[in-house]
């Protein structure tokens, strides 16, 4: 069996509904839908479970955002500038 993070839902009818995630570290910890992380949460997005209780269908909806960060370190990248002025090209 493998390990996964829980999320539960409060439903409409006050039942707890329980969706499982196999995203990120899998630690069998249990959040709730306004402290989930985001690796779970996109995981998740979409996902319908069905409560227990009253019948309702439960569609998650939701985006994650992601942001590209441009780092540029000669430290990662030792021979970068030479490389980089070899290839250079002049076009007139
Ligand atoms: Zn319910």
């Amino acid at each position: 069996m493998g390990m996964f993070d829980s999320l539960y839902v409060d439903c409409c009818c006050g039942n707890k509904v329980e969706f499982q995630s196999n995203a990120g570290d899998c630690t069998c910890e249990s959040y709730q839908i306004n402290n989930v992380l985001n690796s779970i949460a996109g995981y998740l997005i979409g996902s319908t479970e069905k409560c227990d209780v009253c019948g309702a269908i439960i569609t998650l909806r939701g985006s994650v955002v992601l942001v590209a960060e441009f780092t540029h370190n000669a430290a990662h990248e030792p021979t970068a500038t030479k490389t980089k002025n070899k290839r250079r090209r002049v076009s007139e």
